[in-house]
């Protein structure tokens, strides 16, 4: 713990001029431990002069600084929209409202006048509809919710022909530390928008974007009210996809989802119990498929980063059967994905099967790849083998070899080629020369690289 005194650690140019409330970074005596560092640099670093004078204020600012916000002298005003206070006093008892729905609306509010701290709230009241008594029809109280901030928030409303709600706001001035972030837990409606918004984007996107639209002011003071954490955002996102599971139970959920009818755009195709294991693919992934393998690479690989392993599981990994866009600079296109914690040719072989037994089904004919490029592990070239030329991996070898050798017969060409990618190839040989040949690593990787 030590003191320090700060000046200038935010940019009071800045600031002043984004907003009708000014926040500035004044003098303050702190007493602080090491504070995280801000995630967005202030233009006032690039603005001081004197590397010396620049490099203290920057260490200051990062392990030390305060922002402190200056909060108007005068009450502020702020509407309440009718429908949310209609909404609202639909679901009151006596006193006071029902649920916590009257913090969203009273906090969004305070926001549209006041959005630099992040409130949570202590109490409120609501007078009863046939009172006489002298007190406004409604009251709360708020406080900030940042570490040794405190600014507390007094909500009133006074009249419902308006619906106009005066704050006034004490303990001033605000002060968070910088690198400080808070924001508001994300309750009631607002779970339910934030959920509608994560059916079509990924949480970490939408964080980056609402972030980037807070004003640099808000931005500064580490309110995130508007811009809730990516781990809050996976949350809702995946609370929303468990409640419109079709069972509680996620196998029995799949296995309703199996029987619902088929079209297009269906993509669940098998659902395994014990090994785990789900398999889709969707009738167009079946056209592309076959458009694209009679004249280009078809690639099978193996992914184990995308699923949280669980203790009660084996690791779970997903098998994907990818083909290049037909345009160039497009995106690969996954035809066929297969989940599972069973990692044996078996169960690979099953996979890929099924998938060209669809193939077939759909097109009347077997379509056979002109080339299956994989990592080279034993599984997945086996797998290749059996499900696209119908023979073992020594078989689909020794008709490699007759190509080769010129002593081919007709059927030898109906063979796919069974390619194994050089980069993974090159990766297995680095760890092998680093294992092996630590102190001849660069004469070993040369040597692999011109056998
Ligand atoms: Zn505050």
């Amino acid at each position: 713990m030590r003191t320090m005194s700060v000046s200038n650690s935010a940019d009071p140019r800045s600031l002043q001029s984004i907003d009708p409330v000014p926040i500035k970074a004044a003098k303050a005596e702190i007493t602080a431990s090491h504070r995280e560092t801000m995630d967005r640099p202030s233009n006032s670093d690039q603005a001081e002069s004197g590397q010396e004078a620049a490099n203290a204020r920057t260490a200051v600012y990062h392990e030390l600084a305060i922002i402190e916000i200056t909060l108007p002298l005068a009450p502020l005003q702020f509407s309440i929209e009718p429908k949310d206070w209609a909404k609202l006093t639909a679901k009151r008892h006596s006193t006071g409202f029902q649920g916590l729905e009257w913090t969203i609306v009273i906090s969004k509010g305070i926001r549209t006048v006041f959005p630099y701290c992040s409130f949570g709230f202590k109490r409120h009241h609501l007078k009863k509809p046939n009172s006489s008594r002298k007190r406004p029809l409604f009251s709360c109280l708020a406080y900030c919710r940042f570490e040794d901030c405190k600014v507390e928030a007094k909500v009133t409303l006074e009249s419902l022909n308006t619906l106009s709600a005066k704050l006034v706001l004490d303990n001033r001035p605000a002060r968070h530390y910088a690198g400080d972030r808070k924001s508001r837990p994300v309750r009631a409606s607002d779970r339910t928008t934030l959920g509608e918004r994560l059916q079509t984007e990924k949480p970490r996107a939408m964080h980056v974007r609402d972030v980037g639209a807070l004003s640099e002011a808000v931005f500064v003071s580490g309110c995130r009210d508007l811009a809730p954490p990516v781990s809050v955002l996976k949350n809702v996102s995946y609370d929303v996809r468990k409640s419109r599971r079709l069972h509680h139970n996620e196998i029995q959920s799949l296995e309703r989802m199996l029987k619902l009818p088929t079209n297009d755009t269906s993509v669940l195709k098998n659902v395994l119990l014990r090994p785990k294991g789900v398999m889709l693919w969707s009738l167009r992934g079946i056209q592309i498929y076959q458009e694209r393998c009679k004249e280009d690479i078809v690639y099978l690989d193996a992914t184990g980063s995308l699923l949280r392993s669980q203790k009660s599981n084996p690791p779970f990994y997903i098998y994907e059967l990818v083909v290049r866009h037909p345009k160039k600079g497009g995106s690969p296109l996954p035809v066929a994905t297969y989940i599972t914690c069973d990692h044996t040719t078996a169960s690979v072989t099953y996979f890929l099967m099924s998938f060209v037994t669809d193939v077939k089904r759909s097109h009347g004919h077997r379509v056979v790849p002109l080339m299956v490029m994989c990592d080279g592990s034993q599984v997945l070239m086996q797998s290749i083998s059996f499900a696209f030329a119908n023979r073992g991996l020594t078989d689909i070898l020794a008709v490699y070899f007759r190509i080769a050798t010129g002593k081919a017969v007709k059927t030898d060409w109906q063979v796919p080629v069974l390619h194994r990618c050089l980069s993974h190839i090159m990766k297995n040989a680095k760890e092998m020369c680093k294992k092996h040949a630590p102190q001849c690593y660069a004469l070993a990787m040369h040597i692999f690289g011109h056998s």
